[in-house]
């Protein structure tokens, strides 16, 4: 069979393999990772040897990616990772799992981290009943996360839920009622990531 040279997702192509960023799209065989053979990249069979400093640089971007946060933000939880008592690695996945945007995608409220902020920015959510347009907000235990009872909310909502494909990770429960809501069952852990992450890696790279 020919190799496939169909397009890639510029990011999951530059750090090699699957970031779900493209929401359904990544489920099916039009993603272009499921479709190479090879590794991905235009010049693939010419890559020279990937060095000690490349290997900890790509697990960092690939972390960056999966949750769509920026370098400034990302050195503030290896910060705050860095200050709490534990594995460091493991608190850092963890504080990124927490973000509300990861959480409501994880729900299957929005198909892709990016159509959860947006849902998030538009004002389509409340936190134990209250308007939360911020992001990056740490969920915890026992909090409630609710769809707006509105049409425009509960429709963009129910449509990304009939389009789910993935199981919903089991720090969460979801209830698909009238109202669409789910809620915090406990911490997530950086077993929790559903992307295989060598935090050890970036945490190796941060402290340098
Ligand atoms: Fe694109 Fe999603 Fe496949 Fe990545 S996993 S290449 S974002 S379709």
């Amino acid at each position: 069979m020919a190799r496939y040279t169909g397009p890639v997702c510029r990011l999951c192509r530059r750090d090699g393999m699957k970031l779900f960023l493209k929401g359904l799209r990544c489920d099916t065989s039009k993603c272009g990772i499921e479709r190479r053979e090879a590794p991905p990249g235009q010049h693939q069979y010419r890559r020279g040897k990937q060095t000690d400093y490349g290997l900890h640089l790509r697990e960092k971007q690939k972390v960056k990616h999966y949750y769509g946060v920026l370098e400034r933000q990302f050195r503030r939880y290896f910060q705050k990772a860095e200050h709490t008592k534990g594995n460091t690695g493991d608190v850092l996945m963890a504080l990124l799992e927490r973000r509300l945007d990861n959480v409501i995608h994880r729900m299957g409220f929005g198909q892709s981290r990016s159509a959860a902020r947006q849902l998030i920015n538009h004002g389509h959510v409340t936190i134990n009943g209250k308007r939360c347009d911020v992001a990056s907000y740490q969920v915890n235990v026992g909090d409630v996360i609710r769809v707006k009872n509105r049409a425009k909310s509960l429709d963009r909502v129910r449509a990304a839920l009939a389009e789910n494909g993935r199981d919903v990770p089991d720090f969460l429960s979801v209830t698909e009622s009238d109202i669409p809501e789910g809620v915090v069952s406990r911490l997530p852990q950086a077993e929790d990531v559903s992307i295989p992450i060598q935090a050890q890696l970036i945490i190796e790279l941060c402290s340098r």
